[in-house]
């Protein structure tokens, strides 16, 4: 179903600075991007969720006043608020913002959304939703599903990635299994991304933009600073103007219509086959784990044998470092084929659980 997401040019840009700081750096940044025709919506935000409290919380109520005059001025464009409490949903209202999006703190917090949703019925905005801090997808599809049910028709997703122990050099893991899980789950629904709050450095903003196209993103949400060092939030993250004119500019953006040529269709015959043989294998694999169950139990033996589980994963990051293969991604393949290897084998001595 066309939505204002997918309808307007692809991919659908959302830019604009973390935070409203002051009227002339609102001005200046919504003047820059106005001058942009790839840009469709500004972000603007108002009150800003911060992690201690005494920092810059954002200007409120004054910055929306400032966003109403904008508006005035550039009537193609469209302005979006971040809202968390149903009361910045109704200052919202009052001003006339054409748009909001429920933040990763909120998104996380069933009763936060409730309530907003309860807030949001007979309202017409459109609405976008950040998937939460932890990576539990549900929560995330439940946020959308509770949107909609407010009978919100012009819905997002917006990815801006996941708060784990190991955020690989990311400030927000991208974790991108999970928006490409949503994507299946959902076909339908708008996918942007916020390469920002991902890479938390403007210098990976540009390539994580890029990976969100290659992954068919339908938009981007990106923070933008006419001054980024002076920013008083996310300054690390924040780009230019004049570099987000040129990270569009140099964006593959790959046509959705085009046909899939012979070649592909036969390396995917081939990558068919492989996992077919993946498959086949990883079911040997199990019956043989079945068997030595048995003979554990026989024995007296404890599952976990350590020591083996030890030599097994070095001598296999070993093959896999002459292989070329990653050492991290063989380490998660055999983590999982083990852990799996001793379930089965607690099932067959314990029957099921
Ligand atoms: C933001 O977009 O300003 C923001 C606070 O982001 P997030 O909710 O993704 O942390
Ligand atoms: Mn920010």
């Amino acid at each position: 179903m066309p939505t204002l997401f997918t309808t307007n040019p692809t991919p659908y840009i959302i830019a604009g600075p973390c935070s409203i700081e002051s009227q002339r750096q609102f001005a200046e940044s919504v003047e820059a991007l106005s001058q942009m025709p790839q840009v469709s919506m500004i972000r603007c935000g108002v009150w800003k969720p911060r992690t201690r409290p005494g920092s810059f919380e954002g200007r409120g109520e004054e910055a929306l006043q400032w966003i109403k005059q904008l508006k005035k001025q550039h009537p193609n464009l469209l302005f979006a608020a971040e809202v968390a409490t149903p009361q910045h949903l109704e200052l919202c209202l009052k001003y006339s913002i054409d748009a909001v999006w429920i933040g990763a703190r909120t998104s996380g917090n069933p009763f936060s959304v409730s309530e907003l949703c309860n807030a949001l019925k007979g309202c017409r905005l459109p609405v976008l939703v950040k998937n939460p801090l932890i990576p539990d997808i549900k929560l995330w599809t439940g946020d959308i599903d509770r949107v909609r049910n407010a009978g919100i028709s012009d819905v997002a997703a917006v990815h801006r990635g996941f708060f784990l122990d190991n955020n690989l050099g990311y400030r927000n893991n991208p974790l991108w299994k999970i928006p490409i899980e949503l994507k299946r789950l959902h076909p339908d629904l708008p996918l942007l991304c916020d390469p920002s709050h991902i890479s938390g450095n403007a210098a990976l903003v540009a390539k994580v933009s890029q990976t969100a196209m290659d992954l068919n993103f339908d938009g981007l949400m990106v923070e933008t600073h006419p001054h980024p060092k002076q920013a008083l939030t996310d300054a690390a993250q924040q780009i230019t103007p004049a570099q987000l004119a040129e990270l569009i500019y140099n964006l593959r953006i790959p046509d959705k219509n085009n046909a899939i040529p012979n070649e592909l269709q036969l390396l995917r015959q081939q990558i068919d086959m492989i996992d077919s043989q993946l498959l086949q294998l990883l079911a040997d694999r199990n019956r043989v784990s079945q068997t030595i169950a048995g003979i554990k139990k026989a024995n007296n033996l404890s599952i976990l044998q350590i020591n083996r589980w030890e030599q097994l994963l070095n001598a296999h990051l070993a093959d896999a470092a002459e292989m070329g293969l990653s050492q991290d991604f063989v380490r998660r393949i055999f983590e999982e084929i083990h852990t799996e290897s001793v379930r089965l084998q607690d099932e067959q001595m314990h029957g099921k659980q």
